[in-house]
């Protein structure tokens, strides 16, 4: 009891000095991407220094009062998740920025009087995009499906469009420990990267972002029109006093939190409200930086001079009367996997223009409506269905049919017994092995590779599968006639390097794959059974592979159970699996290991602490009467469990205890 006592307090401790020590919301990477790239390119640092020289020179001109307009475009890099934000969030995104850049933020009236003289209107106006880089019409918003919006770097920056005449954004679902970056003028390492990249939750004020963080698209625009941070040249604030090179920000160490009264160098206050900063309470740029950025959109060093020119806003559709476009059709599902006699939702996505007329058509269901945005389809029959949408409006169609969009599968399980799977006989597509999410990336079967026989079910990795996530549905099970299920697999893994966390799931569902709940997880090193290998990884062996056990008594009595593998790719290495079974469970099965498991009190009469002494965790354990019955299972989450057994009979109990390296040590204790 006092071991558990301790750590809930060392627990409760930690977790306090993260809570404190750290802002919640995420910083700018900006600088350390402009550092990397002069790095890599030294011929592009006398581009910094020419426009630095001119950027000097005009603090001393009269300030400017010409509005630039400057034509956008958002590239939404999505998996079809909460990452590909409305066309609403982005038009809020330009609507802050608009005013932001024009001083009417509503937050501008919170700016201290020390600096309210110097806030500024810069004068620079956003506009989506009208016409794309071929002229045809667009609303500036490019949605791209890519799994490179969970990467978020420069080579996730996909359909560029010439940044001489757009500012490209592109929106993804992370940005490598970041909210976002932007390169500074004539500093980005080629054209086609040139802009920013941010996470999707730090677009606008609303939908997945919200007012807190709606300036960060504010912020990366002036990297993009060469401010630095006020701190300098350095993405850690609050080290050292470092200057920005404006005329007019105090300079500072820079701000993490909102501390109006903070000064950190010389001057007697810093401007801790200015959007360069990481205060998270950012409302304006001064008279300086109005200058600096002016300077920048102006000058041929810095590549940003042909955005506002009116042959450029002709060009790019932003200057004429707005043109509703064309939509492109798209949909997604409320899910994949259906029971027969069952229902699911589709919904039209399209974008790009405003839907006026829409036709759905689908195979082997009965649909609410052919012609609503949101359908429910209802399948009574097992098989695997495509889904067409068309929709148009005054300026054209557009149509998009998904093949394999729903899979309808029987009420009724395979199989009522045991089961055994050695994929000698299988191939991929067949009734008990259904993939989804089919692509260059998916699970196969493999003519070489094996436990025993000659064949495995594989997963052929590849560098260029980063975030891809392929699964296989394996078959049904009646277990009403097997007592302590279990099932046992064999693996094979090696990591390419050792820090790829490619990841093996299995997954249960009791209702036809609608839902799914997750019976075993293991990933990068825990999942390896040999040592990483930059090569292609087959196992050479039988010692090459591990049998992993997954407990399914929780499904016992159940008529329909079905198995799922989903990997998720991190662009490591080849996976296989092979000799699935699933039978009932013996204690006398498994062979005793070392590892140090103390259950205690013995005896005992209310609970029973369950602790591993050698650090590893368990996996999960099991308890079983002295008949071998497997009364309850646990998935501990640390090194130590507990267990209320005051229900259990006076006796004898077996505690199994399966470590997540496969050893199995098993207990004996008697309740009183
Ligand atoms: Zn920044």
């Amino acid at each position: 009891m006092k071991t558990k006592e301790l750590s809930l307090l060392l627990l409760l401790i930690f977790n306090s000095f993260s809570v404190f020590s750290q802002s919640e919301y995420l910083f700018c990477k900006s600088d350390e991407m402009v550092a990397k790239s002069l790095k890599e390119h030294p011929e592009l640092k006398q581009n910094q220094d020419q426009l630095e020289i001119i950027t000097q020179q005009n603090y001393n001109l009269p300030a400017e009062k010409q509005i630039y307009v400057v034509p956008v475009v958002f590239h939404i890099i999505h998996e079809y998740g909460t990452e590909n934000i409305s066309d609403a969030q982005v038009i809020d995104a330009i609507k802050v920025m608009n005013e932001d850049y024009s001083l009417t933020n509503s937050d501008a009236a919170n700016i201290v009087s020390q600096f309210s003289g110097i806030a500024a209107n810069i004068g620079f106006q956003f506009k989506l995009a009208n016409k794309d880089p071929q002229g045809n019409c667009t609303n500036g918003i490019d949605r791209i499906v890519s799994p490179e919006t969970f990467i978020g770097d420069d080579g996730s920056k996909l359909n560029p469009w010439p940044r001489n005449m757009y500012l490209n954004i592109w929106v993804v679902k992370n940005v490598q420990d970041a909210a976002a970056y932007a390169y500074l003028p004539g500093t980005a390492p080629s054209n086609n990267v040139d802009g920013i990249i941010c996470r999707a939750d730090y677009v606008g004020s609303i939908g997945t972002s919200n007012h807190t963080k709606s300036h960060t698209l504010s912020h990366e625009t002036g990297h993009f029109f060469n401010l630095k941070h006020t701190w300098g040249n350095s993405n850690s604030p609050g080290v050292s006093c470092g200057s920005d090179n404006v005329n007019d920000t105090p300079t500072t160490m820079g701000w993490t939190s909102c501390n109006l009264s903070g000064a950190t160098c010389s001057s007697p206050l810093d401007n801790v409200q200015n959007f360069m900063e990481y205060s998270y309470c950012s409302c304006m740029f001064t008279a300086g930086q109005k200058s600096r950025m002016v300077t920048a959109i102006t000058s041929a060093w810095g590549s940003r001079n042909n955005l506002w020119t009116s042959s450029n806003l002709s060009a790019t559709g932003v200057s004429g009367t707005p043109v509703i476009c064309t939509p492109v059709a798209d949909f997604t599902s409320s899910s994949t996997f259906v029971c027969a006699g069952s229902s699911l939702n589709f919904s039209d996505i399209s974008y790009n223009g405003i839907v006026t007329n829409r036709t759905w058509i689908v195979n082997g269901g009965t649909a609410s409506s052919l012609n609503d945005s949101v359908i429910t389809v209802t399948y009574n029959t097992p098989g695997t269905y495509s889904v067409t949408l068309t929709v148009s409006n005054a300026s054209g169609s557009d149509v998009v049919t998904k093949n394999g969009v729903v899979i309808v599968l029987p009420t009724t399980a395979a199989y009522t017994s045991g089961w055994t799977e050695d994929f000698e006989n299988d191939v991929i597509p067949e009734a008990d092995w259904i993939p989804h999410n089919m692509s260059t990336a998916s699970f196969g079967i493999s003519n070489s590779v094996h436990y025993t026989g000659s064949k495995s079910l594989s997963y052929i990795n590849s560098a260029s599968y980063v975030g891809l996530v392929s699964e296989v549905a394996g078959p049904t099970f009646d277990m009403t006639a097997i007592s302590n299920p279990v099932l046992t697999f064999h693996v094979a893994f090696a990591q390419r390097t050792s820090d790829n966390t490619d990841k093996l799931r299995m997954l249960v569902s009791t209702d036809c794959g609608k839902t799914w709940a997750q019976r075993y997880y293991k990933l990068g090193t825990t999942l390896s059974t040999s040592s990483a290998t930059t090569s292609s990884f087959y196992p050479s062996s039988q010692s090459s592979w591990r049998m992993e056990t997954v407990p399914m008594n929780n499904y016992a009595g159940l008529t329909n159970v079905r198995i799922k593998f989903e990997f998720t790719s991190q662009g490591g290495n080849n996976l296989f699996i092979d000799d699935i079974n699933l039978g009932g469970y013996s204690f006398a099965d498994e062979i005793l290991s070392a590892h140090a498991i103390q259950v205690f009190p013995n005896p005992a009469t209310d609970e029973i602490y369950i602790e591993s002494l050698d650090g590893m965790n368990p996996e999960y354990i099991l308890i079983a009467d002295a008949s071998g019955k497997i009364l309850s299972e646990l998935y501990p989450e640390k090194a130590i469990e507990v267990l209320n057994i005051q229900t259990y009979a006076a006796g004898i109990y077996f505690v199994k205890v399966r470590m997540i390296d496969g050893s199995v040590v098993v207990r004996k204790f008697v309740k009183e």
